[in-house]
């Protein structure tokens, strides 16, 4: 190395070092007392949501980062500095944080709102079970998630009277870019034609999306049209019978496809179609993901966007 990249090296040291550990400044910055209402999501599904509309007057952070699984998430060291610094925490509810800790902070306090809840209040008729447990995952249905924005409003204008028009104008704002997003969704999708319209993936996060997306307008019978090895949160382990009810699921539908998700491990969807194709089927795993209890760095629209692309290209287009 000649004396001067060593030069540079040393003088961009720090830069780097800085650039290495951008969560944790942010974190202390979101930490600090500055005007800003700061707001603690537990998903970023809702985070997105309050950053639409909280705009410049939000400071908001994610509490279950990246691709960790918010079925099981338990508070971790330095969660309950964040859930004590928050002006206000909003969360899914519906038995979605349903790791203890997490699970009794959340209910226990008395800054907290759970957005699936005042959905499920609202709108009992479009909350969807799987026996007598609850499905938590209303995201993945546009039209159901934006009936969020009205709570989040309500909550940022109670802690931030001031603030009220604003958070309603871009409440409302946020409202046509999500009918825009679920009508775009909905026409791409039910191109497809009916008898493609049929999914597998990691597991039982897709029902709402198939309930507004893959089924014929007034079908009954839809959740015929979703399939998923593990169940409302992901398992990781799958016995025999878990492998063969797919298979034959895959078969009995035509499906030769089955979508891996981005935060689940490709363990058991592998299996199964391995274990197909023993059986002579053709069963591919695509090499693309859906994205379902994780964003991975996506916006919320971008995702769903991303999902309908993607099942579209894999269930039809390549076809
Ligand atoms: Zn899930």
């Amino acid at each position: 190395m000649t004396r001067l990249k060593k030069v540079i090296l040393i003088l961009l040291a720090p830069l780097l070092f800085v650039a290495c550990q951008p969560s944790k400044n942010r974190l202390s910055d979101w930490m600090k007392h500055d005007g800003k209402i700061k707001i603690l999501s537990t998903t970023a599904q809702i985070g997105d949501l309050v950053k639409e509309i909280g705009g410049d007057r939000v400071d908001g952070w994610i509490l279950i980062q990246g691709d960790l699984d918010p079925h099981s998430y338990e508070i971790v060291k330095g969660d309950g500095e964040k859930l004590q610094r928050a002006d206000h925490i909003f969360y899914n509810g519906l038995g979605l944080e349903h790791g203890a800790s997490l699970s009794s902070m959340l209910k226990s306090s008395s800054k907290a709102t759970a957005i699936g809840e005042k959905i499920s209040r609202a709108y009992p008729e479009r909350i969807l079970k799987k026996g007598e447990i609850v499905d938590p995952h209303i995201w993945m249905d546009i039209s159901l998630w934006k009936k969020g924005i009205d709570p989040i409003v309500e909550a940022l204008s109670a802690i931030d009277p001031e603030g009220t028009p604003v958070y309603s104008e871009r409440g409302k704002a946020l409202l046509e870019k999500m009918e825009t997003a679920h009508n775009n969704v909905l026409s791409q999708l039910q191109k497809i034609p009916s008898e493609k319209r049929y999914l597998v993936t990691s597991h039982d996060a897709f029902h709402y999306f198939t309930r507004s997306y893959l089924a014929d307008p007034g079908e009954t019978h839809w959740g015929d049209r979703f399939a998923a090895p593990e169940g409302l949160a992901p398992e990781g382990q799958l016995n025999p019978r878990d492998i063969q009810k797919i298979i034959n699921y895959l078969k009995a539908k035509r499906v030769s496809v089955i979508f891996p998700e981005s935060n689940v491990s490709r363990d058991s969807i592998r299996k199964i179609a391995s274990a197909g194709r023993e059986l002579g089927l053709e069963i591919k795993v695509c090499s693309e993901p859906l994205y379902g209890d994780a964003m991975s760095g996506l916006t919320y629209l971008e995702m769903m966007n991303r999902n309908a692309e993607t099942i579209a290209k894999y269930l039809w287009n390549m076809q």
